[in-house]
């Protein structure tokens, strides 16, 4: 939808706010406890950040699209004040209190926590790192931005583009339900930091405000690092990621011990595979257990793994706390 949505679509819209309303207390907790940095606010922030709720329940494609919205009665019914421009939108928003925004976010954890919305993984509380960029541009930047040069023929051009690590639970999914797939927490990559360093300060905000949340943590190759490992296993989680054969000896270690020991059979996405779980490997001395490490997966791990990132022909490096 890229413009106002139709009758049946506020139809549906209406319902999910009722919803959002009746169950997760919408507008009384979640809105009302974010604030921004205006000081003589003209317009409230909890009218933008409804509108930007709206915005994307209502799959608007642009802020653009929802001033489009801006005369609608369902609108100004609903934030009881009319949408603010899509300049304005962005303006507050860029000023609006992340702490707040993550309170918001706890409640509703809390909420679907205690009306088992987000049931474990084979008994694993399971979450998931990864890297995003949100948008790039050549031409407008601000001091949170990070450069790169683009190289297009001759010409070298600096490209500004923002970059977050994203933390999400992949709780199992309920019988007849699509899994839920629960944004607990972000962080802005800064300048000069890789995503790892990014990904540890967000894990030590996370793992304080949600202590019990994941006992697992997966994620893709660039975090097959020993701070990673050593990080999460010192702090009893496990943690599992891709490996590649970047990681020269520790892959050679791994492929030898696939050469000695026989594998399971299994399957796959309807592709026959071989399974290995081998432990004790002792070829990467940076991290401090090494005894806890291991390439998987086996049996006991693949039904974590229905994820479009992660091939069957993928080796997972393991670490068990
Ligand atoms: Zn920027």
């Amino acid at each position: 939808m890229e413009t106002l949505p139709g009758e049946e679509g506020l139809n549906i819209l209406r319902r999910l706010i009722a919803y959002a309303e009746k169950i997760f207390q919408f507008s009384g907790i979640v809105v009302a406890g974010v604030m921004d940095l205006r000081r003589q606010p003209r317009i409230p922030t909890s009218c933008v950040v409804q509108s930007v709720a709206a915005l994307f329940w209502a799959r608007m494609g642009s802020l653009n699209a929802l001033e489009l919205a801006a005369d609608s009665s369902f609108f100004r019914r609903w934030l009881g004040h009319p949408v603010c421009s899509a300049d304005g939108v962005g303006r507050v928003t860029a000023l609006m209190d992340g702490a707040g925004l993550r309170r918001g976010i706890h409640h509703l954890y809390d909420r679907l926590k205690r009306n088992k919305a987000l049931p474990d993984q084979a008994g694993w509380g399971v979450a998931v790192l990864d890297g995003h960029e949100s948008h790039a541009s050549y031409r407008r930047h601000c001091p949170g931005c990070l450069e790169r040069t683009i190289h297009t023929g001759q010409t070298e051009r600096i490209q500004y583009y923002h970059r977050q690590v994203t933390l999400m639970l992949l709780p199992a999914a309920r019988p007849g339900c699509a899994g839920v797939r629960f944004l607990l927490d972000l962080e802005p990559q800064r300048a000069g930091e890789d995503e790892v360093a990014t990904a540890l300060r967000l894990l030590v905000r996370a793992m304080g405000s949600y202590p019990r949340a994941f006992d697992l943590v997966l994620a893709d190759a660039l975090y097959a690092t020993a701070p990673f490992f050593n990080f999460l296993l010192a702090r009893g989680k496990h943690v599992m990621t891709v490996l590649k054969d970047e990681r020269r000896n520790l892959y050679q270690d791994a492929a030898a011990l696939f050469a000695s020991f026989p594998p399971a059979e299994g399957s796959f996405r309807r592709r026959n595979c071989l399974w290995w779980d081998l432990q004790d490997l002792l070829s990467w001395p940076q991290v401090a257990r090494q005894d806890k490490l291991g390439i998987i997966p086996d049996t006991e791990y693949l039904p974590l793994f229905r994820v479009p990132d992660y091939s069957a022909s993928t080796c997972f490096l393991s670490g068990r706390a």
